[in-house]
Formats: C-alpha cells, structure tokens, sequence
C-alpha cells in the first residue's frame, strides 16, 4: 500500500490578513500541504477565509471549461467591441487596482468598487467641508473617549482587541481609563467591556435618527437650551450627560461605519459627526475615525485618486477621467443601460456576486464563486495576501500593508490577468 508522502509544515508569521479593512498584521499561518490553519490571533472571519479548502476549477466561457489564454481571448474580443465597459466589483489589492485603471484608461470604462455606496458617504463629506481623522494607532495611544455611532464594529471582529483593550500604549493609558458609548441601533456592546467589566454606556435610537441625536448633542456642547423633554427617544439629561463627557476627554473619537449608515442622505448624518469633531477640537483633542474598506475598498479609492485625480466613481469614456459620483454608480449605469460590458473582480470574497446584467460580462472571482448565472467568461483568481504577495490600504488610510503569500496557488493574480488582456488589446 502507497503511504501519502509525508509534508512538512511551514510556518509564516507577521501575516497580513486581508479579510476586513483593519488588516491585522499578526497573524501566525501554518501551511501543512496546502492547507492552511492560523496558529495565532485568529478571528472567526480570518478562520473561515484562510482555513477554506481552494476549490479546484478552471476558466470558463458561458459555462464552458476552456484553457486560460481563451479565456484572456474572449476578454479582449468582448472589451474591443465595447463602447462603453464598466470595471465593478474591485476587489482586489493596490497591484491589481493599478491594471484596472491602466486598462479602464485604454477602454473608456467606468470604476466603481463593490461597495461604493459607501465610500462616497465618506467622499461626500470630505468634499464638501473636510474632516478631522486619526488613525488606528493614535486611537490605541491616546484615545479615553470612544463613541460608535451606527456601528458596533463587529464586521471588524478584532478592532477592540487592536486598538482598545490593548494592554500597550504609548503614554501607558490602561484599558480601564477608556470610557466606550455607543449610539445606535441596539448594538451588539459585548465588545465593548472593558476587561475589568466596566460596561459601555449605550443610548438606543434607530439608525435614521442618529443625525438628530448628533446635531443636540452639538447644540448642547454650544450651551443651547433644547425646548423638549427627549429626542429620538433619549432623554436630553441622558444626552447632556454624554456632552459632558464629551467635553471632559483628553482625546475623543467618533468612530462610524459608512456602510452600516444605511439611509438616505447618510453622508450629512456623517457630516454632523465632523462638524461635531471640529466644534469639539476648540476645547479639546477629537477626532472622527471611519470603519469602512472592506474588500480593498481603500485601496481601490486610493489608487482610482492618484492615478485620475478624482476618488471612485470615474468614467474614461470621453478619453479624461470623469468624476462623478452619483451618475457613475454601478447600479445606475446597469439600470440606464449606459454600459455595454461588465467586467467583475472580487479576490477576497465570495460571497458578494456580480450583479446579473444583460450584456456580455466577465467575472474575475475567487474559485469558489458560486453564480446564478453563466457569465461570458469566469477566471479563477488568486486571492492577494494568501495566494500572492501585494499591498493593501488599511481602513484608516494611512499605511498600505505589505501581503504576504502563504500557499501555493495555479490561479493567477487580478493584476497578471488584467496585464495580459492590456497587453492583447
Ligand atoms: S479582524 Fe479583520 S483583519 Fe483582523 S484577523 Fe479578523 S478578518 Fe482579519
């Protein structure tokens, strides 16, 4: 009887996790064979994303298994037909996102990233007035006053082990001098004991009147008196309080996420949070701090910025960039009919499809996406930070984290695809 050859097992540490935006860089990765388990500072999310068995498939046309170069044909033949393509979905890392511009540029395409929507709540406000932000390290060093609005944070599952409960700090603040509030919609504040069972203040309201409770909350900071008992449901007591409070810290935050700011109009709930920030910086150190960039949204917005000069949502179709971030959204370009061809990437995940569309379209995606249809073409891609090395911006988009490749993968990077389509066209 054969006995399966025995495999050693690698061990990398200091990995990069690319699985949400805060991109811890800690990880411990065990690599026996192929597959892979983290050994060190894991999270749900992390487990399941680097412990998945990599499906086995390869390229298809309309369903079809086909060899990858006529895979890369068809791509090329679909793009030189087109007038109008749209590059969507975005997922994928700074390497990758560079060939998207470059061949968006020769095609006259439109960007937009998978989640969109919110980052230009965030574009909007920066646009319009600016905004204060810090960043994760200084939130770990020096921040006594942490207020989630609209978020619980629990789509970055180790953001409080990272930045809060963090046993170092530069000036030697202790967890237990940090006070955390939250404003929301019956959030999930577990995270936010502290690890000696202080428990967080939390002020319920639905997430549509959050912009409310802000704008008191500011109006009380400016010694106004408000002619009524409650807002949004929260007593002004419990609200002056909070301003108190607010007023008090030696360095407050306001952390919010825009893609959980689901409403209309989210980006002038956003703004209320900066102009609440500025107003506080007269007294004190505040800051605002945006949980956002899954998926390599930041990255994506970054270089879409330095590369056209405008954030997400551009079109190259009048041969300059065109920014505008309303008209260029993916949904309403689909639902206008203003694209003639989609072309889809998502590296990281599988779980956000691309959007069915009656046009010839392309999908770059993770070998385990599962569609509801067959696309034009499917390319199994490699998944940045597992698969392959690269760079990635973290959420608070001060520093682009080196991505390291902890397994060996046939499938080809977004950015070595996208190379040879822009070398063929
Ligand atoms: S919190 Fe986010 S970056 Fe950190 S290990 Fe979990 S999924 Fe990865």
């Amino acid at each position: 009887m054969n006995k399966a050859p025995n495999t050693v097992a690698s061990i990398t540490k200091e990995v990069t996790c690319p699985f949400c935006s805060i991109l811890c860089d800690d990880l411990v990765i065990q690599n026996q064979g192929g597959t892979l388990k983290i050994l060190k500072n894991a999270c749900p999310k992390a487990t399941v994303a680097f412990e998945a068995e990599q499906a086995v498939i390869s390229a298809k046309i309309k369903g079809q298994p086909v060899p990858l170069v006529d895979a890369i044909n068809r791509i090329c033949e679909i793009l030189k037909k087109s007038h109008n393509p749209l590059f969507a979905g975005l997922g994928t890392d700074v390497g990758g996102m560079r060939q998207v511009m470059h061949l968006a540029d020769k095609t006259g395409a439109i960007v937009d990233h998978m989640h969109g929507d919110a980052l230009i709540r965030n574009s909007l406000v920066l646009q319009d007035l600016g905004w204060i932000t810090t960043t994760m390290t200084e939130i770990r060093n020096r921040a006594d006053l942490i207020i989630f609005v609209g978020t619980d944070a629990a789509n970055f599952p180790r953001f409080f082990e990272r930045t809060i409960w963090h046993k170092k700090s530069m000036f030697n603040l202790k967890p237990a001098q940090r006070q955390i509030v939250y404003i929301g919609d019956k959030p999930d504040c577990k995270a936010g004991i502290s690890p000696n069972g202080r428990h967080p203040t939390v002020l319920n309201c639905k997430t549509d009147q959050i912009g409310e409770v802000i704008s008191s909350l500011h109006a009380l900071l400016t010694g106004a008196a408000l002619d009524v008992k409650e807002i949004a449901g929260l007593k002004i007591k419990t609200l002056q309080t909070l301003a108190t409070q607010m007023r008090a810290a030696k360095y407050g935050v306001i952390v919010w996420s825009p893609a959980e700011l689901d409403i209309p109009h989210a980006e002038l709930t956003i703004q209320n949070f900066c102009e609440l920030v500025k107003y506080l910086t007269r007294f004190t150190r505040f800051a605002g701090f945006s949980l956002a960039g899954n998926d390599g949204a930041t990255s994506a917005n970054n270089v879409c910025a330095w590369q056209s000069g405008y954030p997400l949502r551009v079109s190259f179709n009048k041969g300059y960039p065109d920014y505008a971030a309303q008209r260029y959204s993916m949904r309403n370009v689909l639902k206008k009919k203003e694209v003639d061809a989609l072309v889809w990437i998502s590296s990281f995940s599988a779980n956000i499809n691309a959007p069915r569309a009656s046009i010839p379209t392309v999908v770059l995606g993770t070998p385990d996406t599962k569609l509801n249809f067959n696309p034009s073409v499917f390319i199994p891609v490699a998944t940045p930070g597992v698969d392959h090395t690269g760079q990635l911006f973290r959420t608070d988009s001060v520093v682009s984290l080196p991505l390291k490749k902890v397994r060996q993968s046939k499938y080809e990077s977004v950015h070595s695809l996208l190379k040879q389509v822009v070398a063929r066209l």
